[in-house]
């Protein structure tokens, strides 16, 4: 029997076997001309999958939260003005690095927890105070709420703020064309939609991010973070130049190469559009199952994740009998519901069969702690939107 259990959750998913291997290659010089090419074409593949020609990508060795650390202490001074759409626990994070590094924040709440502000709301705010940036999260992974970027966007460009974009559980798989859509900042880690190990923050910067960044009055408060540092290294791969600051995560950079390949080989329309079916038929199972989401509204649900609450009579405790079925899944993380409901990523190399299985072992464990359901209901409904989608 196969060891190896499925890791559905929102980060690390599950990664393919040539990104793997990439990992498993014995370390080259970061200097070396192999690892130059790799450095520089992982750059160039970024602004195809973030679909954002004119954007300036950055690559550096840290985590999610550290892509965050960067958009602002790179675009904030003392005393600026920030809007931060609020949507969840990671929207309350981005608050905390604004103001760590001297914003003053405003937020747009959403009415309860699962909901989202409105087009309405965002812009009332906007129109209030000359906001220097705004921030939004595209999926917040805590409740799997998926925000309307391309409306709140545009809203932040009409009324003048730079609009930054915590993509962490969307890049590469939740629809985002950042440069089509007026996004100047858009933020991921590899562990997420890239599909690579945790290890690397990825930014991606807009010519007018860039602008404000250089007309800065005060350096940056972050000493790792610095772009002044870092834009001349990109640069430098780029064109195909190696230049040290920090020692770049070369297996890490090699497997992110490898990761963007695939992305665009399989094409960001058409990941898109299978990111949407893979979360319709899950979904459909959830509710065949007779649970509810967090997500008040069904037009504010992630593709890259469902949040299902448990079932009456429910708890965490059916998670390690979908585990003995064969499938990892995440507990709850918003702190004001975290026992309640629990969370299914699938975004990136994931399959049809993957759906399944996972849907089959949620089956499993609901029965085995004696919740009352029609057996194969789950399935039954995942299968039917999968037969009525185009199937992969
Ligand atoms: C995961 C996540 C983060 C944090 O990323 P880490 O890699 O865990 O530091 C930030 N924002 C969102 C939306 C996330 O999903």
């Amino acid at each position: 029997m196969k060891e190896r259990k499925l890791l559905m959750i929102p980060g690390p998913i599950e990664f393919a076997p040539e990104v793997m291997q990439a990992m498993g290659t014995a370390p080259t010089s970061h200097v070396a001309p192999n690892f130059i090419e790799v450095f520089g074409q992982a750059l160039e593949r970024m602004r195809e999958v973030f679909l954002c020609p004119s954007g300036q990508p950055f690559i550096m060795a840290g985590s999610g939260t550290l892509a965050m650390d960067i958009a602002a202490s790179n675009l904030i001074e003392l005393g600026d003005k920030a809007l931060v759409v609020n949507t969840g626990h990671f929207s309350d994070r981005c608050v905390d690095v604004l103001e760590r590094y001297g914003a003053v924040v405003t937020q747009v709440n959403a009415p309860a927890v699962g909901g989202a502000p409105t087009l309405e709301e965002v812009e009332a705010a906007l129109k209030e105070n000359n906001y220097k940036v705004m921030t939004i999260t595209h999926v917040d992974t805590s409740t799997a709420v998926g925000a309307d970027v391309k409306g709140f966007a545009r809203l932040g460009r009409e009324n003048g703020a730079l609009v930054i974009v915590d993509g962490v559980c969307a890049v590469a798989s939740e629809e985002m064309r950042m440069e089509e859509w007026g996004i100047d900042v858009s933020l991921t880690a590899s562990q997420k939609g890239i599909g690579v190990p945790p290890g690397l923050a990825l930014v991606m910067a807009s010519p007018k991010a860039m602008d404000a960044f250089k007309n800065r009055k005060t350096p940056v408060g972050s000493y790792y973070a610095d772009w002044t540092e870092w834009l001349p290294i990109m640069e430098g791969y780029e064109s195909r130049q190696p230049r040290y600051f920090g020692t770049p995560a070369v297996n890490l950079v090699w497997a992110l190469n490898i990761s963007l390949g695939q992305i665009l080989e399989e094409g960001m329309d058409n990941r898109f559009a299978r990111h949407c079916r893979y979360s319709e038929a899950f979904k459909a199972a959830i509710t065949a199952l007779g649970m509810k989401q967090v997500p008040v509204s069904s037009d504010n649900e992630a593709t890259t994740l469902t949040a299902p609450y448990y079932p009456n009579g429910v708890d965490s405790g059916v998670l390690k009998y979908v585990e003995e079925a064969g499938v990892i899944l995440a507990g709850g993380l918003h702190p004001a519901i975290n026992t309640k409901y629990f969370r299914v990523g699938h975004m990136g190399v994931v399959s049809t069969s993957d759906i399944l299985a996972t849907v089959g072992a949620i089956e499993k464990g609901l029965s085995q702690v004696g919740y009352k359901f029609e057996p194969g209901a789950g399935l039954a409904a995942a299968q039917a939107s999968l037969r009525d989608g185009k199937g992969v």
